[in-house]
């Protein structure tokens, strides 16, 4: 009873995928294997979709960056205000 599903080699299947960048990919799965929607771009990391005119987004990293000059904005503020503070204090200590 097994022995035919034995012999049969699984077929298997290739499935393009492209990303934003427009990178073509194309992973084999066998025939019985779930595809998935998404895809990791082996040339970029950008994820890859089945829609060729339809890529997904890449993933945003502006958010994340803009945070982080938000944060280092506001540190050189204050350091610069301690700074100035200082250097202030020093003058009138000085004179
Ligand atoms: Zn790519």
């Amino acid at each position: 009873m097994g022995e035919a599903e034995r012999g049969e080699s699984a077929p298997r299947i290739r499935i393009s995928f492209w990303c934003s960048n427009g990178h073509e990919t194309q992973p084999s799965f066998a025939g019985d294997a779930q595809i998935p929607d998404t895809w990791d771009c082996p040339r970029c990391g950008f994820p890859a979709g089945k829609d060729r005119d339809n890529p997904p987004d890449p993933p945003r990293t502006e958010p994340y960056k803009t945070h982080l000059a938000y944060v280092r904005e506001r540190r050189t503020d204050a350091d610069g205000e301690a700074i100035l503070a200082e250097a202030l204090a020093k003058l009138r200590g000085e004179i």
